[in-house]
Order: C-alpha cells, then structure tokens, then sequence
C-alpha cells in the first residue's frame, strides 16, 4: 500500500506493508542519490530486534551506514540525548547530504525527526515507524523533544522524505504498546470516518489476534486521516487541532500518573469517553457510549479516571493544556461521529462530568 503527503513544504510518500522495508534502497537510490551517509537513530530494545534487518536492506544502496542508540521511550527526547545525537553527528562529519533514519516509535521519530530539522539547520530524515502508535506520530512533520517544565515543548515541524512502515516490526510489539497505538486509531475513526468505527467495532475484538490484513486496513485509513487533516493545515492554525480528540483529560492523566506508568494510549482512551460524554452533553451527540464502554473494555482498556488522580489537578493541568486559549478550557468534542468542533467548557460542567465518570 503506498499514498502520497501533500503539505505546503513537502510531498512525500507513505509506503505500508510486509517487508515494506526492502523499498527503502530503491527510495534511497531513487530520490537521494547524492546522500554521503546514513545515520540510523534508534532505541535499545528496537537495536536488539530490528537494526541488523535495516542495516542489511541499507547495504544495496552502497553507502556508509552508521547508527546510534539512544534510550526507550520519552528517555530519549531529552536534551542530553538530543546534545548527545548532535556531538555523534558532528564527530562523524554527517552534512547537509547525510540521511537520518529514525527506526522506532513516536519517541524516536520525534527526537530523530528533531535532530534532522537542527543539524546544521536540517538535514533530510525518514521514519521507519516499529509501532502502532507511529501511524499517528511518523506523518505530519511534528518533531520535539521535552522541557522538564512540558513535554513536547521544544521542537520543529521538519516534514520526512518518506514513511517507510514494514508491518513485520509490529510483530515484536508488547500487548501494552499495541493498545496503546491503537487509542489513536480509534480516535482516527471517530473524528473522521464513521464507518471505519464500525468496521473497528465489528473486526478487533482481540488485539493479540490482528491480522496483517487489518494491521494494513487500520494504518492506511488512520494515515489517510492524519494526512488529510494536515496537508491542511500543516502548522496546526485550525482543523488540525482536531487531532486532539481525547487528548485535554488524556494528556493531564498522563502526566499526572507520570509518563511510562500509563500509556499515552491508554490515557487519551480515558479521554476520549470523556470528551464523547461532554458532546453528548453540549453538542447533543447520538452515540451509543455504553457499547463503546464494553468495546474498549473487553479490550483491556480502562475508561474512568484512576481514583487516586484529584479532579482539582486535572482540571488545572486541563487548562494549562497548550490547545486552551481561554477561560474553562477548550475541548475538541464531536457534533456527530465524524464531526469535529472546538468548544470552551466552563470549570464548573468540567468538574461535573469528571465526577460522573466513576
Ligand atoms: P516509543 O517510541 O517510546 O515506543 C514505545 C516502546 O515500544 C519503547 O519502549 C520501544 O523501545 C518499544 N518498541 C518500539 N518498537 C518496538 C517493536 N517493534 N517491538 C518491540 N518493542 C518496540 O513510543 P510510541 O508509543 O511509539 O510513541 C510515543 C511518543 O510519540 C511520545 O513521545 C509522543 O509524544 C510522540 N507522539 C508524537 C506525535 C507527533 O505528531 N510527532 C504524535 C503522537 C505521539
Ligand atoms: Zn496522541
């Protein structure tokens, strides 16, 4: 499966599918042919699994691969690590013609994708995503690494040459992971494409037992969202902000729990039930959330917010919340499924539905 990103800054394409990964070369030799060298980013745990499987695609296309691995997970985005890829960079004399190949999930592409758009002022890079969660974080061209004082907040928008998505890394992903991406599948759908929820609803009922047709069914219609959504609006002026759907409370669970206790996945789930409660309420949205409810939870999600999180906390971390611009706090909720909107909702209504949920 292969589709194109049109953005105002770039086109590039998205190849999806088994042994995807061999289209890599070609692409190189193809697109990049005045590349001197090829730095692959990646993490410890994905090094260990698939680095020596890239590494020996790359050796068709004739140039000087090197890699470097950094921490898992949000460890990686620091700016330690990020200092540390630049010093490798340097000492190794990559330039403007070197490649970076960003082999992981959305931690890596990000912190990757984030020295490709610095070094000296930005060198091309291309995801090669090994999650679910990537379908969401590998197109779009937001790149970033963390402050301690918030994630995210120091970054780019640095689009890649290509997504190259082999769906044969997702076969090494743990239980957790997989539900965590697949939280933002599901909030693909429901902004986006009613019928892909229904088609989600009647075909995943075990996410141990996906096959590589419906891991290519739910990639493809996810990008395809996230990609329509952006070539938009590249640099997040309006519509984009949908793709927030969940992500107010999510985000704030997340922290709050602190991250790697909680899946992001996992805690925009619990935002996402949240914002279909308040567009029931505010927007008059028909949608049958108890079905929703017993969906998500024979899928080993849980929906209400962890006991031990204060609704007072939340709701101060919801309004610091980057996306909020003024009083109560601004939620993306839906009109109908399919139907995003932006909406400002009083702390009072806020508190009200927090304490609904459990
Ligand atoms: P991740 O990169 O931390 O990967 C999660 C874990 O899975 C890590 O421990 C990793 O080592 C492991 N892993 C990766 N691939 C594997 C494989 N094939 N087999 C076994 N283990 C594997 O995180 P993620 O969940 O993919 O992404 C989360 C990050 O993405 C966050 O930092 C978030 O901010 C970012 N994000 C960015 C965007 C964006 O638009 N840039 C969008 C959404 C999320
Ligand atoms: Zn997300």
């Amino acid at each position: 499966e292969s589709m194109q990103i049109k953005t105002a800054s770039k086109q590039y394409p998205v190849l999806i599918g088994k042994q995807a990964i061999n289209e890599l070369p070609d692409f190189i030799t193809h697109e990049l042919n005045q590349l001197n060298k090829i730095l692959i980013i990646t993490d410890e745990k994905v090094a260990e699994l698939h680095l020596q499987t890239v590494k020996k695609a790359l050796i068709k296309t004739g140039k000087p691969v090197l890699h470097y691995v950094v921490p898992e997970g949000e460890h990686a985005k620091t700016f330690e690590v990020f200092y540390e890829c630049q010093s490798y960079c340097l000492s190794q004399q990559l330039n403007r013609k070197s490649l970076i190949i960003a082999l992981g999930g959305g931690a890596v592409g990000d912190l990757a994708g984030f020295v490709a758009a610095t070094f000296m002022r930005g060198i091309p890079f291309i995801q090669v995503p090994t999650t679910l969660l990537a379908h969401d974080s590998a197109v779009g061209g937001k790149v970033a690494i963390n402050h301690p004082l918030g994630k995210n907040m120091i970054g780019a928008f640095h689009q890649p040459e290509a997504v190259i998505y082999d769906l044969e890394f997702l076969q090494t992903l743990p239980l957790q992971e997989l539900r965590s991406g697949f939280a933002e599948v599901i909030k693909h759908s429901l902004i986006a494409d009613k019928e892909f929820y229904r088609w989600l609803k009647s075909n995943i009922v075990d996410l141990n037992n996906i096959t590589d047709e419906q891991f290519l069914t739910m990639i493809t219609k996810g990008i395809g969202i996230k990609a329509s959504i952006v070539e938009e609006d590249e640099k997040e002026m309006g519509i984009r902000a949908f793709l927030n759907f969940g992500h107010t409370l999510g985000h704030a669970v997340e922290g709050s729990m602190g991250y790697g206790n909680f899946t992001h996945g996992e805690s925009i789930l619990i935002g996402m039930v949240y914002a279909l409660k308040l567009s029931g309420r505010e927007q008059g949205l028909d949608f049958k959330l108890d079905e929703f409810i017993n969906w998500v939870s024979s899928l080993g999600y849980q929906t209400t917010i962890p006991l031990q999180l204060e609704k007072e906390t939340l709701l101060n971390l919801m309004k610091t919340d980057k996306k909020s611009i003024n009083e109560g706090a601004t939620f993306v909720l839906l009109k109908q499924l399919g139907s995003p909107l932006l909406m400002d909702i009083a702390d009072s209504v806020l508190i009200e539905e927090m304490i609904e949920m459990k």
